[in-house]
């Protein structure tokens, strides 16, 4: 049975679906205005690993993913409700239409979901798509009184007719005071604006300037806010019950905690089950943030020559709830071990055929099982690959089953001709002199020898199985 770290009870919990036989699944989506970066991918990543172990398990899994085009502010982070959409500021700068850049980057994102091997949301509705839907749902709060109009049109939550806001952040209202915890520029309470700090817009009146992305309500002209959103697309595409919601550590809090506001108080109990969240990714050690510069796309992995795939195994070598550090070396030796892997199954595969190993079966599928372990499922593959007492045709048997977990395309070379890649003259010894440096542990003599196989264009990676090399 799946075990997954539930972020309200803070709980490694069993995950047992509502309804038996089936496991629906909401994931935060993207907001498309610009490139989704290897971080966020990482998080889309976890739903997909929920997705194969379930269907592993031979459960129907429902995964539902809202696009965001619409309603995403530029300042989600607090209580303030100013900022501009981050479509609109993005359409300024590309000169085109917010739809136009919002399909663009749509595209871009099913296109590094493929390059991933993540499959697709069997839902993936549109937030511009979905108002109708939006503004049923307010008109519900507002009925239930759960939400008010404010002083100057827009629809608000009453974050205090809720008893259990913070159960999922840990934040109290009381701590969420403006000047306290998150400074605003100005007391939205001393404009008269919401009736009290903590609430937050479900619905934004467009007011005098904004004229694209607009519809009109029986509140009056405006756009949605972006926590509403995934309530009214959640409820609708899922029902009143959800087993799992997924989404990035950054979303829990104000997002997933206005979102459980929301959709508790229309329906009248806990809809989402289990709250499972990915933690953030660092690459060289920081944030990865456009404002800094530290940003990296698939198409970067791609132009310095790897596999996207090879990022994914460096993702499955790390815990989805492990802050990572992510660097281009760690992506280098991954792609060793892919290719090293994807050449062994290929040779594996010539051989008699021979029935899987099931201590390594077992032990990989408990790693999934265990709150996706994946470090130890990949332990448990590197070691079969050295047990030289199991069957070649046993290991490939193991290795082709278990890819339905992994997803990094083992058998991709089983049947093609082995690529034969020839070392240099000399860089053979030069290799195996290194090898012995580093047995020795004459670092500066392992150091020199790498600089001279780098002249002779070898490139040299240590990883967790020694040396390994690539022209
Ligand atoms: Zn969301």
């Amino acid at each position: 049975m799946l075990r997954l770290t539930d972020t309200r009870t803070r709980q490694v919990e069993d995950i047992v679906p509502a309804s038996a036989g089936a496991l629906s699944v909401y994931a935060c989506g993207p907001t498309v205005y610009r490139d989704a970066h290897v971080g966020n991918l990482r998080t889309f990543l976890l739903t997909d690993l929920i997705r194969r172990i379930g269907e592993y398990h031979g459960l129907r899994v429902t995964v539902a993913q809202n696009i965001t085009d619409v309603g995403h502010m530029a300042d989600d982070r607090g209580l303030a409700e100013g900022g501009e959409d981050k479509l609109l500021s993005q359409s300024r700068a590309e000169n085109r239409s917010a739809l136009d850049v919002a399909r663009h980057y749509e595209t871009a994102y099913f296109t590094d979901l493929d390059r991933l091997g993540i499959r697709p949301a069997d839902i993936a509705p549109r937030a511009s798509e979905s108002i109708d839907l939006m503004i049923n749902l307010i008109g519900q709060l507002i009925d239930k009184g759960h939400a008010y109009v404010g002083g100057d049109g827009s629809v608000y939550f009453d974050a205090q007719s809720i008893s259990d806001y913070g159960a999922l952040s840990g934040n109290r209202l009381d701590q969420l005071r403006p000047g306290h915890r998150f400074t605003v520029e100005e007391d939205p309470e001393a404009s008269g604006r919401k009736r009290f700090h903590a609430d937050w817009a479900l619905w934004k009146s467009a007011g005098t300037t904004r004229t694209q992305l607009v519809w009109e309500t029986p509140w009056g002209l405006g756009f949605p806010g972006w926590h509403i959103e995934c309530s009214a697309m959640s409820l609708h595409h899922l029902g009143p019950t959800i087993d799992i919601h997924t989404g990035g550590i950054d979303l829990r809090f104000p997002h997933h905690e206005d979102e459980k506001a929301q959709s508790d108080a229309v329906v009248g109990h806990e809809v989402v089950r289990h709250w499972v969240h990915a933690e953030h990714l660092l690459f060289d050690g920081r944030k990865m943030a456009k404002s800094t510069g530290n940003v990296v796309l698939v198409s970067d992995v791609i132009d310095r020559g790897f596999d996207p795939l090879a990022l994914r195994l460096c993702f499955l070598e790390h815990h989805y709830r492990q802050q990572m550090n992510l660097t281009w070396e760690a992506i280098g030796a991954a792609q060793l071990t892919l290719d090293r892997w994807r050449s062994k199954v290929a040779a594996w595969a010539e051989e008699p055929s021979a029935p899987m190993d099931d201590p390594t079966r077992h032990e990989v599928v408990a790693a999934f099982d265990d709150d996706l372990d994946t470090p130890r499922a990949i332990r448990a593959l590197r070691r079969l690959e050295r047990d030289e007492s199991v069957p070649a045709g046993s290991r490939f048997e193991t290795f082709a089953h278990l890819d339905r977990l992994l997803g990094i395309d083992l058998a991709r070379n089983v049947g093609r001709p082995p690529v034969v890649v020839d070392l240099p003259a000399g860089a053979q010894e030069l290799l195996a002199a290194r090898d012995a440096a580093r047995a020795a542990k004459q670092w500066s003599d392992s150091d020199r020898l790498r600089d001279e196989l780098a002249a002779l264009g070898v490139t040299v990676t240590d990883t967790k199985d020694g040396q390994q090399w690539s022209m």
